[in-house]
Protein backbone atom coordinates (compact mmCIF):
# COMPACT_ATOMS: atom_id res chain seq x y z
CA UNK A 1 0.00 0.00 0.00
CA UNK A 2 1.29 3.02 -0.93
CA UNK A 3 2.58 6.10 1.50
CA UNK A 4 2.65 9.20 0.87
CA UNK A 5 5.19 11.74 2.63
CA UNK A 6 4.98 15.23 3.23
CA UNK A 7 8.23 17.05 2.79
CA UNK A 8 8.94 21.07 3.28
CA UNK A 9 11.33 23.76 2.53
CA UNK A 10 10.04 27.23 3.15
CA UNK A 11 6.90 29.66 3.91
CA UNK A 12 4.30 30.09 1.75
CA UNK A 13 2.61 33.61 1.65
CA UNK A 14 -0.52 34.15 2.88
CA UNK A 15 -3.61 33.75 0.36
CA UNK A 16 -6.51 35.19 2.42
CA UNK A 17 -7.81 37.97 4.95
CA UNK A 18 -7.84 35.76 7.38
CA UNK A 19 -4.12 35.50 7.39
CA UNK A 20 -3.92 39.17 8.73
CA UNK A 21 -3.30 41.00 5.23
CA UNK A 22 -6.51 42.39 5.91
CA UNK A 23 -6.30 45.91 4.19
CA UNK A 24 -8.99 48.51 5.06
CA UNK A 25 -9.40 52.44 5.06
CA UNK A 26 -12.29 54.32 6.36
CA UNK A 27 -12.16 57.65 5.93
CA UNK A 28 -14.25 60.30 7.18
CA UNK A 29 -17.05 58.34 9.22
CA UNK A 30 -17.85 60.68 11.75
CA UNK A 31 -20.00 60.29 15.05
CA UNK A 32 -22.61 62.64 16.48
CA UNK A 33 -23.96 61.87 19.30
CA UNK A 34 -27.23 64.14 19.16
CA UNK A 35 -28.27 62.39 15.99
CA UNK A 36 -27.60 60.08 13.64
CA UNK A 37 -25.71 61.53 10.42
CA UNK A 38 -22.97 59.91 9.62
CA UNK A 39 -20.70 60.30 6.16
CA UNK A 40 -18.85 57.67 4.89
CA UNK A 41 -16.04 56.76 1.79
CA UNK A 42 -13.60 54.36 0.95
CA UNK A 43 -14.52 51.25 2.58
CA UNK A 44 -12.34 48.57 1.74
CA UNK A 45 -13.55 44.78 3.02
CA UNK A 46 -12.16 42.03 2.59
CA UNK A 47 -13.73 40.33 5.45
CA UNK A 48 -16.78 39.49 4.96
CA UNK A 49 -17.59 35.75 6.04
CA UNK A 50 -20.42 34.71 4.07
CA UNK A 51 -19.08 35.23 0.58
CA UNK A 52 -21.85 32.33 -0.65
CA UNK A 53 -25.53 33.32 -1.02
CA UNK A 54 -28.02 31.00 0.37
CA UNK A 55 -31.28 31.32 2.00
CA UNK A 56 -32.15 30.03 5.69
CA UNK A 57 -34.08 27.04 4.90
CA UNK A 58 -36.60 27.67 7.49
CA UNK A 59 -35.50 28.53 11.06
CA UNK A 60 -36.00 24.86 12.37
CA UNK A 61 -38.44 23.77 9.91
CA UNK A 62 -37.19 20.35 9.91
CA UNK A 63 -37.79 16.73 8.23
CA UNK A 64 -39.57 14.56 10.04
CA UNK A 65 -39.16 10.89 9.94
CA UNK A 66 -36.46 9.51 12.30
CA UNK A 67 -35.41 5.81 12.98
CA UNK A 68 -37.16 2.80 13.69
CA UNK A 69 -37.79 1.50 10.14
CA UNK A 70 -36.93 -2.05 9.62
CA UNK A 71 -33.90 -1.47 7.16
CA UNK A 72 -30.61 -2.65 8.54
CA UNK A 73 -28.74 0.34 6.76
CA UNK A 74 -26.58 -2.17 4.84
CA UNK A 75 -27.87 -4.57 2.26
CA UNK A 76 -30.55 -2.90 0.08
CA UNK A 77 -28.02 -1.54 -2.37
CA UNK A 78 -29.36 0.05 -5.92
CA UNK A 79 -33.01 -0.53 -5.86
CA UNK A 80 -35.78 1.18 -4.41
CA UNK A 81 -37.10 0.35 -0.71
CA UNK A 82 -40.46 1.26 0.35
CA UNK A 83 -39.40 1.40 3.93
CA UNK A 84 -39.64 5.16 4.59
CA UNK A 85 -37.11 5.43 7.53
CA UNK A 86 -33.26 4.68 8.67
CA UNK A 87 -33.24 2.70 10.99
CA UNK A 88 -29.79 3.43 14.01
CA UNK A 89 -27.33 0.94 13.22
CA UNK A 90 -26.25 -0.88 16.42
CA UNK A 91 -22.55 -0.87 15.48
CA UNK A 92 -20.93 -2.80 18.18
CA UNK A 93 -22.94 -6.00 16.88
CA UNK A 94 -21.20 -5.49 13.59
CA UNK A 95 -17.98 -7.00 12.49
CA UNK A 96 -16.43 -4.22 10.27
CA UNK A 97 -13.58 -4.82 7.75
CA UNK A 98 -10.35 -2.88 8.35
CA UNK A 99 -9.55 -0.42 6.87
CA UNK A 100 -6.16 2.10 6.35
CA UNK A 101 -6.21 5.64 6.91
CA UNK A 102 -3.00 6.81 8.00
CA UNK A 103 -0.89 7.64 4.97
CA UNK A 104 1.22 10.40 6.30
CA UNK A 105 5.20 10.20 6.64
CA UNK A 106 6.66 13.14 7.50
CA UNK A 107 9.60 14.62 4.92
CA UNK A 108 13.09 14.94 6.83
CA UNK A 109 13.11 18.26 6.12
CA UNK A 110 10.03 18.61 8.60
CA UNK A 111 11.74 15.67 11.35
CA UNK A 112 14.46 18.19 11.21
CA UNK A 113 12.56 21.32 12.43
CA UNK A 114 12.66 22.50 15.74
CA UNK A 115 9.99 22.86 17.86
CA UNK A 116 10.14 26.69 17.72
CA UNK A 117 10.62 26.80 14.30
CA UNK A 118 7.11 25.14 13.90
CA UNK A 119 5.63 26.89 16.53
CA UNK A 120 7.57 30.35 14.69
CA UNK A 121 6.02 29.32 11.17
CA UNK A 122 2.14 28.40 12.53
CA UNK A 123 2.50 31.87 15.20
CA UNK A 124 3.58 34.39 11.38
CA UNK A 125 0.52 32.43 9.99
CA UNK A 126 -2.00 32.66 12.43
CA UNK A 127 -2.28 28.66 12.61
CA UNK A 128 -3.79 27.88 16.01
CA UNK A 129 -3.48 24.03 17.21
CA UNK A 130 -5.55 22.08 20.15
CA UNK A 131 -4.24 18.69 19.94
CA UNK A 132 -1.35 16.38 18.55
CA UNK A 133 -0.85 17.71 15.13
CA UNK A 134 1.95 16.49 12.86
CA UNK A 135 3.85 19.83 11.86
CA UNK A 136 3.06 21.89 8.49
CA UNK A 137 4.61 21.35 5.37
CA UNK A 138 5.59 24.72 4.35
CA UNK A 139 5.13 24.20 0.39
CA UNK A 140 4.54 22.19 -2.50
CA UNK A 141 8.10 20.76 -2.82
CA UNK A 142 7.61 18.88 0.38
CA UNK A 143 4.40 17.45 -0.19
CA UNK A 144 4.87 14.18 -1.68
CA UNK A 145 1.81 14.06 -2.98
CA UNK A 146 1.54 11.10 -6.46
CA UNK A 147 2.61 12.45 -9.53
CA UNK A 148 -1.13 12.87 -10.86
CA UNK A 149 -2.12 15.09 -8.10
CA UNK A 150 0.78 17.16 -8.08
CA UNK A 151 0.51 17.95 -11.67
CA UNK A 152 -2.86 19.12 -11.41
CA UNK A 153 -1.48 21.33 -9.05
CA UNK A 154 1.18 22.47 -10.90
CA UNK A 155 -1.29 23.15 -13.62
CA UNK A 156 -3.63 25.31 -11.58
CA UNK A 157 -0.83 27.96 -11.00
CA UNK A 158 -0.74 27.62 -7.56
CA UNK A 159 3.18 28.36 -5.98
CA UNK A 160 2.17 27.73 -2.53
CA UNK A 161 -0.05 25.59 -0.28
CA UNK A 162 -2.60 28.36 1.95
CA UNK A 163 -1.97 27.92 5.70
CA UNK A 164 -4.89 25.82 5.68
CA UNK A 165 -3.70 23.25 3.49
CA UNK A 166 0.04 23.62 5.10
CA UNK A 167 -1.51 22.36 8.46
CA UNK A 168 -4.00 20.33 6.64
CA UNK A 169 -2.79 18.04 4.51
CA UNK A 170 -0.36 16.56 7.09
CA UNK A 171 -3.21 16.35 9.94
CA UNK A 172 -5.56 14.49 7.27
CA UNK A 173 -3.44 12.42 5.37
CA UNK A 174 -2.57 11.15 9.10
CA UNK A 175 -5.85 9.52 9.87
CA UNK A 176 -6.66 12.01 12.64
CA UNK A 177 -10.22 13.61 12.99
CA UNK A 178 -10.06 17.18 12.68
CA UNK A 179 -12.31 20.42 13.52
CA UNK A 180 -10.93 23.44 11.04
CA UNK A 181 -12.04 26.51 11.87
CA UNK A 182 -11.03 28.60 8.31
CA UNK A 183 -13.21 30.60 6.37
CA UNK A 184 -14.71 29.78 2.52
CA UNK A 185 -12.05 31.20 0.07
CA UNK A 186 -8.64 29.77 2.32
CA UNK A 187 -8.08 26.64 0.05
CA UNK A 188 -10.10 24.32 2.01
CA UNK A 189 -12.14 22.76 -0.51
CA UNK A 190 -8.78 21.70 -1.87
CA UNK A 191 -7.71 21.08 2.23
CA UNK A 192 -9.69 18.03 2.68
CA UNK A 193 -10.48 17.02 -1.21
CA UNK A 194 -6.56 15.68 -2.01
CA UNK A 195 -6.51 13.62 0.86
CA UNK A 196 -9.85 12.22 0.11
CA UNK A 197 -8.03 11.10 -3.07
CA UNK A 198 -4.99 9.39 -1.40
CA UNK A 199 -7.25 8.01 1.02
CA UNK A 200 -9.96 6.31 -1.86
CA UNK A 201 -6.49 4.96 -4.19
CA UNK A 202 -5.74 3.30 -0.82
CA UNK A 203 -9.10 1.60 -0.05
CA UNK A 204 -10.36 -1.60 -1.95
CA UNK A 205 -12.07 -0.84 -5.37
CA UNK A 206 -15.89 -0.26 -4.85
CA UNK A 207 -17.83 -2.97 -5.79
CA UNK A 208 -21.37 -3.22 -7.04
CA UNK A 209 -23.82 -1.92 -4.94
CA UNK A 210 -21.28 -0.12 -2.68
CA UNK A 211 -22.19 3.82 -2.04
CA UNK A 212 -19.70 6.26 -1.75
CA UNK A 213 -15.90 5.93 0.37
CA UNK A 214 -15.57 9.60 0.84
CA UNK A 215 -18.70 11.92 1.57
CA UNK A 216 -18.74 15.38 1.75
CA UNK A 217 -21.63 17.16 3.47
CA UNK A 218 -22.03 20.84 2.28
CA UNK A 219 -25.66 23.11 3.43
CA UNK A 220 -26.01 24.53 -0.39
CA UNK A 221 -26.43 23.57 -3.53
CA UNK A 222 -24.27 26.07 -4.51
CA UNK A 223 -21.42 24.98 -2.30
CA UNK A 224 -21.95 21.24 -3.38
CA UNK A 225 -20.85 22.53 -6.68
CA UNK A 226 -18.10 24.36 -6.01
CA UNK A 227 -16.59 20.68 -4.16
CA UNK A 228 -17.98 19.20 -7.06
CA UNK A 229 -15.54 21.29 -9.39
CA UNK A 230 -12.64 20.84 -7.50
CA UNK A 231 -13.59 16.98 -6.98
CA UNK A 232 -13.70 16.81 -10.94
CA UNK A 233 -10.57 18.97 -11.41
CA UNK A 234 -8.19 17.02 -9.13
CA UNK A 235 -10.43 13.65 -9.24
CA UNK A 236 -10.48 13.02 -12.94
CA UNK A 237 -6.89 12.07 -13.52
CA UNK A 238 -7.11 9.49 -11.22
CA UNK A 239 -10.26 8.25 -12.25
CA UNK A 240 -11.77 8.86 -8.72
CA UNK A 241 -15.71 9.54 -9.54
CA UNK A 242 -18.14 11.56 -7.75
CA UNK A 243 -21.76 12.95 -7.93
CA UNK A 244 -23.51 16.07 -6.74
CA UNK A 245 -26.82 15.46 -5.03
CA UNK A 246 -28.93 18.12 -3.82
CA UNK A 247 -32.38 18.91 -3.86
CA UNK A 248 -34.47 20.90 -6.02
CA UNK A 249 -33.19 19.02 -9.14
CA UNK A 250 -34.60 16.16 -10.70
CA UNK A 251 -33.58 12.74 -8.67
CA UNK A 252 -32.97 10.79 -11.42
CA UNK A 253 -29.58 11.76 -12.81
CA UNK A 254 -28.47 11.72 -8.94
CA UNK A 255 -30.09 8.44 -8.82
CA UNK A 256 -28.53 7.04 -11.51
CA UNK A 257 -24.98 7.81 -10.52
CA UNK A 258 -24.72 6.97 -7.33
CA UNK A 259 -26.42 3.58 -8.66
CA UNK A 260 -23.51 3.22 -10.82
CA UNK A 261 -21.48 4.04 -7.96
CA UNK A 262 -18.94 6.63 -6.90
CA UNK A 263 -16.02 7.03 -5.08
CA UNK A 264 -17.01 10.24 -3.75
CA UNK A 265 -20.65 11.86 -2.72
CA UNK A 266 -20.82 15.63 -1.90
CA UNK A 267 -24.18 15.99 -0.56
CA UNK A 268 -26.95 18.41 1.06
CA UNK A 269 -28.06 16.59 3.77
CA UNK A 270 -32.17 16.17 3.06
CA UNK A 271 -31.28 14.78 -0.32
CA UNK A 272 -28.63 12.41 0.42
CA UNK A 273 -31.09 11.39 3.29
CA UNK A 274 -34.35 11.00 0.52
CA UNK A 275 -31.62 8.43 -1.20
CA UNK A 276 -30.64 6.63 1.85
CA UNK A 277 -34.07 5.90 2.67
CA UNK A 278 -34.71 4.49 -0.63
CA UNK A 279 -31.64 2.49 -0.62
CA UNK A 280 -30.69 4.29 -4.03
CA UNK A 281 -27.21 4.47 -2.81
CA UNK A 282 -25.72 3.75 1.12
CA UNK A 283 -23.06 4.57 3.50
CA UNK A 284 -21.33 1.05 4.16
CA UNK A 285 -18.41 1.55 2.57
CA UNK A 286 -17.71 5.65 3.86
CA UNK A 287 -14.51 5.45 5.99
CA UNK A 288 -14.01 9.69 5.05
CA UNK A 289 -16.26 12.05 6.36
CA UNK A 290 -16.01 15.71 5.57
CA UNK A 291 -18.83 18.23 7.16
CA UNK A 292 -18.41 21.25 4.88
CA UNK A 293 -19.48 24.73 6.72
CA UNK A 294 -21.00 22.91 9.66
CA UNK A 295 -21.69 26.17 11.15
CA UNK A 296 -24.01 26.71 8.01
CA UNK A 297 -25.62 23.96 7.80
CA UNK A 298 -26.60 24.34 11.49
CA UNK A 299 -27.61 27.47 11.03
CA UNK A 300 -30.36 26.49 8.25
CA UNK A 301 -31.77 24.13 10.99
CA UNK A 302 -29.83 20.73 9.25
CA UNK A 303 -28.96 19.19 12.80
CA UNK A 304 -31.13 16.02 12.90
CA UNK A 305 -30.27 15.29 9.39
CA UNK A 306 -26.90 15.42 9.89
CA UNK A 307 -27.09 13.82 13.18
CA UNK A 308 -28.85 10.88 10.97
CA UNK A 309 -26.53 10.53 8.53
CA UNK A 310 -23.57 10.63 10.85
CA UNK A 311 -25.26 7.20 12.37
CA UNK A 312 -25.41 5.92 9.27
CA UNK A 313 -21.37 5.68 9.01
CA UNK A 314 -18.93 3.61 10.92
CA UNK A 315 -17.69 5.06 13.78
CA UNK A 316 -13.99 4.30 12.83
CA UNK A 317 -13.97 6.44 10.01
CA UNK A 318 -11.91 9.94 9.76
CA UNK A 319 -13.55 13.02 10.25
CA UNK A 320 -12.56 16.37 9.20
CA UNK A 321 -15.67 19.19 9.79
CA UNK A 322 -15.12 22.63 8.83
CA UNK A 323 -16.77 25.82 10.07
CA UNK A 324 -15.82 29.64 9.87
CA UNK A 325 -17.30 30.03 13.68
CA UNK A 326 -17.23 28.13 16.62
CA UNK A 327 -20.21 28.27 18.25
CA UNK A 328 -21.70 26.33 20.94
CA UNK A 329 -23.72 24.13 18.98
CA UNK A 330 -20.76 23.40 16.92
CA UNK A 331 -18.67 22.17 19.48
CA UNK A 332 -21.46 19.68 20.73
CA UNK A 333 -21.73 18.71 17.25
CA UNK A 334 -17.55 17.84 17.33
CA UNK A 335 -18.08 16.43 20.56
CA UNK A 336 -20.96 14.04 19.80
CA UNK A 337 -19.25 12.68 16.35
CA UNK A 338 -15.36 13.15 16.50
CA UNK A 339 -14.60 12.48 20.13
CA UNK A 340 -11.15 12.23 19.57
CA UNK A 341 -10.08 14.83 17.37
CA UNK A 342 -7.27 18.07 16.44
CA UNK A 343 -8.78 21.48 15.94
CA UNK A 344 -6.62 24.41 13.99
CA UNK A 345 -7.82 27.30 13.71
CA UNK A 346 -6.53 29.54 10.41
CA UNK A 347 -6.65 33.31 10.93
CA UNK A 348 -7.01 35.86 13.77
CA UNK A 349 -8.55 34.42 17.26
CA UNK A 350 -10.51 38.12 17.32
CA UNK A 351 -14.11 37.74 15.77
CA UNK A 352 -14.05 40.79 13.38
CA UNK A 353 -16.75 42.72 12.14
CA UNK A 354 -17.29 43.56 8.03
CA UNK A 355 -15.51 46.52 7.36
CA UNK A 356 -17.78 47.71 4.90
CA UNK A 357 -20.48 48.21 7.87
CA UNK A 358 -20.56 52.19 9.05
CA UNK A 359 -21.40 51.29 13.26
CA UNK A 360 -23.05 53.90 15.05
CA UNK A 361 -23.56 53.40 19.02
CA UNK A 362 -25.37 56.14 20.76
CA UNK A 363 -25.21 55.92 24.72
CA UNK A 364 -28.72 56.25 26.15
CA UNK A 365 -31.18 55.69 28.29
CA UNK A 366 -33.72 52.49 28.01
CA UNK A 367 -36.66 55.09 28.12
CA UNK A 368 -35.21 57.03 25.36
CA UNK A 369 -35.11 53.94 22.96
CA UNK A 370 -38.67 54.59 21.64
CA UNK A 371 -38.18 58.23 20.63
CA UNK A 372 -34.79 57.83 19.07
CA UNK A 373 -35.80 54.98 17.07
CA UNK A 374 -38.64 57.33 15.58
CA UNK A 375 -36.25 59.52 15.11
CA UNK A 376 -33.78 57.17 13.60
CA UNK A 377 -36.60 56.00 10.98
CA UNK A 378 -37.64 59.28 10.00
CA UNK A 379 -33.82 60.59 9.20
CA UNK A 380 -33.57 57.75 7.00
CA UNK A 381 -36.97 57.88 5.26
CA UNK A 382 -36.13 61.78 4.78
CA UNK A 383 -32.15 60.83 3.88
CA UNK A 384 -32.40 57.97 2.21
CA UNK A 385 -33.30 55.75 -1.21
CA UNK A 386 -37.00 54.23 0.09
CA UNK A 387 -36.26 51.24 -1.36
CA UNK A 388 -33.31 50.56 1.48
CA UNK A 389 -34.55 47.73 3.93
CA UNK A 390 -33.78 48.07 7.66
CA UNK A 391 -34.11 45.69 9.84
CA UNK A 392 -34.78 46.21 13.63
CA UNK A 393 -33.67 44.05 16.32
CA UNK A 394 -35.10 43.37 19.81
CA UNK A 395 -34.89 41.45 22.55
CA UNK A 396 -37.92 39.69 23.73
CA UNK A 397 -41.06 38.30 21.40
CA UNK A 398 -43.29 40.51 22.75
CA UNK A 399 -41.21 43.46 22.72
CA UNK A 400 -41.01 42.32 19.03
CA UNK A 401 -44.23 42.97 18.68
CA UNK A 402 -45.08 46.29 20.49
CA UNK A 403 -42.28 47.98 18.77
CA UNK A 404 -43.64 46.85 15.14
CA UNK A 405 -47.10 47.97 15.81
CA UNK A 406 -46.03 51.09 17.11
CA UNK A 407 -43.96 51.34 13.78
CA UNK A 408 -46.86 50.98 11.39
CA UNK A 409 -48.84 53.28 13.67
CA UNK A 410 -46.58 56.05 12.33
CA UNK A 411 -47.29 54.74 8.24
CA UNK A 412 -43.86 52.63 8.26
CA UNK A 413 -44.34 49.48 6.39
CA UNK A 414 -42.76 46.85 9.16
CA UNK A 415 -43.35 43.08 9.39
CA UNK A 416 -42.17 41.13 12.10
CA UNK A 417 -40.67 37.74 12.76
CA UNK A 418 -39.64 35.66 16.26
CA UNK A 419 -39.83 32.52 17.74
CA UNK A 420 -43.57 32.36 18.26
CA UNK A 421 -44.36 32.92 14.38
CA UNK A 422 -45.00 29.52 12.49
CA UNK A 423 -43.52 28.84 9.53
CA UNK A 424 -45.74 29.62 6.86
CA UNK A 425 -45.94 33.06 8.71
CA UNK A 426 -42.13 33.33 8.52
CA UNK A 427 -42.31 32.42 5.00
CA UNK A 428 -44.34 35.55 4.15
CA UNK A 429 -42.89 37.70 6.21
CA UNK A 430 -39.44 36.68 4.67
CA UNK A 431 -40.93 37.33 1.17
CA UNK A 432 -42.44 40.62 2.04
CA UNK A 433 -39.37 42.11 2.94
CA UNK A 434 -37.51 40.43 0.32
CA UNK A 435 -39.37 41.54 -2.95
CA UNK A 436 -39.58 45.15 -0.94
CA UNK A 437 -43.45 45.57 -0.05
CA UNK A 438 -42.28 45.85 3.46
CA UNK A 439 -38.92 47.43 3.79
CA UNK A 440 -38.65 47.22 8.14
CA UNK A 441 -38.45 43.86 9.74
CA UNK A 442 -38.26 43.96 13.37
CA UNK A 443 -36.93 40.55 14.89
CA UNK A 444 -35.21 39.22 17.42
CA UNK A 445 -32.25 37.10 16.91
CA UNK A 446 -33.90 34.35 15.05
CA UNK A 447 -32.86 36.35 12.06
CA UNK A 448 -29.51 37.33 13.13
CA UNK A 449 -27.79 34.31 11.59
CA UNK A 450 -27.51 33.52 8.19
CA UNK A 451 -30.60 35.70 6.46
CA UNK A 452 -29.14 37.04 3.25
CA UNK A 453 -31.78 39.38 1.99
CA UNK A 454 -30.42 41.99 -0.80
CA UNK A 455 -30.61 45.75 -0.32
CA UNK A 456 -30.50 45.86 4.23
CA UNK A 457 -28.91 49.12 3.96
CA UNK A 458 -29.66 49.66 8.10
CA UNK A 459 -29.58 47.46 11.12
CA UNK A 460 -30.82 48.88 14.52
CA UNK A 461 -29.80 47.40 17.59
CA UNK A 462 -32.59 48.24 19.56
CA UNK A 463 -31.84 46.23 22.40
CA UNK A 464 -27.91 45.40 22.19
CA UNK A 465 -27.46 41.69 22.37
CA UNK A 466 -25.82 39.13 25.16
CA UNK A 467 -22.18 39.06 23.06
CA UNK A 468 -20.14 40.87 20.63
CA UNK A 469 -20.44 37.70 18.71
CA UNK A 470 -24.67 38.03 18.18
CA UNK A 471 -23.48 41.75 17.52
CA UNK A 472 -21.56 40.73 14.71
CA UNK A 473 -23.72 38.25 12.86
CA UNK A 474 -26.98 41.01 13.79
CA UNK A 475 -24.88 44.11 11.84
CA UNK A 476 -23.71 41.61 9.17
CA UNK A 477 -27.13 41.39 7.98
CA UNK A 478 -26.03 44.49 5.54
CA UNK A 479 -22.70 45.35 4.03
CA UNK A 480 -23.10 42.23 2.02
CA UNK A 481 -21.68 41.28 -0.97
CA UNK A 482 -19.23 43.97 -0.91
CA UNK A 483 -21.92 46.59 -0.52
CA UNK A 484 -22.08 49.14 2.13
CA UNK A 485 -24.24 49.34 5.37
CA UNK A 486 -25.17 51.40 8.10
CA UNK A 487 -25.29 50.34 11.86
CA UNK A 488 -27.06 51.80 15.35
CA UNK A 489 -26.96 50.33 18.60
CA UNK A 490 -28.74 51.69 21.39
CA UNK A 491 -26.37 51.47 24.57
CA UNK A 492 -28.02 51.83 28.00
CA UNK A 493 -26.30 51.07 31.15
CA UNK A 494 -27.91 47.82 31.74
CA UNK A 495 -25.19 46.65 28.77
CA UNK A 496 -22.46 48.39 30.34
CA UNK A 497 -20.73 44.67 30.93
CA UNK A 498 -20.26 44.48 26.79
CA UNK A 499 -19.28 47.86 26.16
CA UNK A 500 -15.39 46.86 26.43
CA UNK A 501 -16.11 44.22 23.79
CA UNK A 502 -17.84 46.68 21.67
CA UNK A 503 -15.14 49.14 21.83
CA UNK A 504 -12.68 46.58 20.66
CA UNK A 505 -15.25 45.53 17.71
CA UNK A 506 -15.60 49.05 16.55
CA UNK A 507 -11.19 49.76 16.94
CA UNK A 508 -10.89 46.72 15.15
CA UNK A 509 -12.66 47.79 12.27
CA UNK A 510 -11.62 51.30 12.42
CA UNK A 511 -14.99 52.74 13.79
CA UNK A 512 -15.29 56.10 15.93
CA UNK A 513 -15.83 55.44 19.31
CA UNK A 514 -18.23 57.23 20.97
CA UNK A 515 -16.27 59.01 24.08
CA UNK A 516 -19.36 57.90 26.26
CA UNK A 517 -19.11 54.15 25.33
CA UNK A 518 -15.32 54.06 25.89
CA UNK A 519 -16.06 55.93 29.69
CA UNK A 520 -18.37 52.88 29.96
CA UNK A 521 -15.85 50.26 29.02
CA UNK A 522 -12.95 52.18 31.23
CA UNK A 523 -15.52 52.13 33.98
CA UNK A 524 -17.05 48.69 33.49
CA UNK A 525 -13.92 46.60 33.09
CA UNK A 526 -16.24 43.84 31.15
CA UNK A 527 -14.91 40.92 30.50
CA UNK A 528 -12.24 41.19 29.61
CA UNK A 529 -11.83 38.58 26.82
CA UNK A 530 -12.40 40.52 24.19
CA UNK A 531 -14.03 39.41 21.13
CA UNK A 532 -12.70 35.54 20.93
CA UNK A 533 -14.59 33.83 18.52
CA UNK A 534 -13.81 30.86 19.61
CA UNK A 535 -14.92 31.09 22.88
CA UNK A 536 -12.15 28.76 23.81
CA UNK A 537 -11.03 26.00 22.50
CA UNK A 538 -12.89 22.89 23.61
CA UNK A 539 -15.71 25.44 25.34
CA UNK A 540 -12.56 26.37 27.97
CA UNK A 541 -12.68 29.58 29.59
CA UNK A 542 -11.29 32.74 27.38
CA UNK A 543 -13.67 35.28 28.66
CA UNK A 544 -15.65 35.22 25.15
CA UNK A 545 -18.63 34.09 24.66
CA UNK A 546 -19.23 31.24 27.10
CA UNK A 547 -18.68 33.80 29.91
CA UNK A 548 -22.01 36.29 28.96
CA UNK A 549 -25.17 35.53 30.99
CA UNK A 550 -27.55 33.61 28.87
CA UNK A 551 -29.39 35.09 26.10
CA UNK A 552 -33.32 35.68 26.93
CA UNK A 553 -34.95 32.73 24.99
CA UNK A 554 -36.73 34.34 21.46
P1 LIG B 1 -11.93 27.41 -0.94
O1 LIG B 1 -11.54 27.91 0.41
O2 LIG B 1 -11.77 25.95 -1.05
O3 LIG B 1 -13.29 27.90 -1.34
O4 LIG B 1 -10.86 27.96 -2.04
C1 LIG B 1 -10.79 29.28 -2.43
C2 LIG B 1 -10.00 29.52 -3.70
O5 LIG B 1 -8.61 29.33 -3.47
C3 LIG B 1 -10.34 28.63 -4.87
O6 LIG B 1 -10.62 29.47 -5.95
C4 LIG B 1 -9.10 27.82 -5.15
O7 LIG B 1 -8.90 27.62 -6.52
C5 LIG B 1 -8.00 28.70 -4.58
N1 LIG B 1 -6.84 27.95 -4.08
C6 LIG B 1 -6.85 26.76 -3.43
N2 LIG B 1 -5.61 26.40 -3.10
C7 LIG B 1 -4.78 27.38 -3.51
C8 LIG B 1 -3.35 27.59 -3.43
N3 LIG B 1 -2.56 26.73 -2.85
N4 LIG B 1 -2.87 28.73 -3.98
C9 LIG B 1 -3.67 29.62 -4.56
N5 LIG B 1 -5.01 29.49 -4.67
C10 LIG B 1 -5.57 28.39 -4.14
Amino acid sequence: MAVFSMWVKRAPSRLLPCLSSLSYKQNGSSYKSNGFSSQRNGYDNKSSYDSGKYQRNGFGGQRSGGYGGQRNGFGNKGGWNDQNSLQTINWESKSLMPFEKNFYEPHPNVKKRSEYEVEQYRQSNEITIDGDAPSPIQNFDETNFPDYVMDQIKSQGYEKPTCIQAQGWPLALSGKNMVGIAQTGSGKTLAYILPAIVHINNQQPLSRGDGPIALVLAPTRELAQQIQQVANEFGHSTYVRNTCVFGGAPKGPQARDLERGVEIVIATPGRLIDFLEKGTTNLQRCTYLVLDEADRMLDMGFEPQIRKILGQIRPDRQTLMWSATWPKEVKRLAQDFLSDYVQINIGSLQLSANHNILQIVDVCGENEKEFKLNTLLQEIGDNVDRDSKVIIFVETKRKVEDITRTIRKFGWPAVCMHGDKSQQERDYVLRQFRNGKSTILVATDVAARGLDVDGIKFVINYDYPNSSEDYIHRIGRTGRSNTTGTSYAFFTPNNSKQAKDLVSVLKEANQVVNPKLEDMAKRSGGYGGGNNRWGGFRGSYRGGRDSQPKRMKW
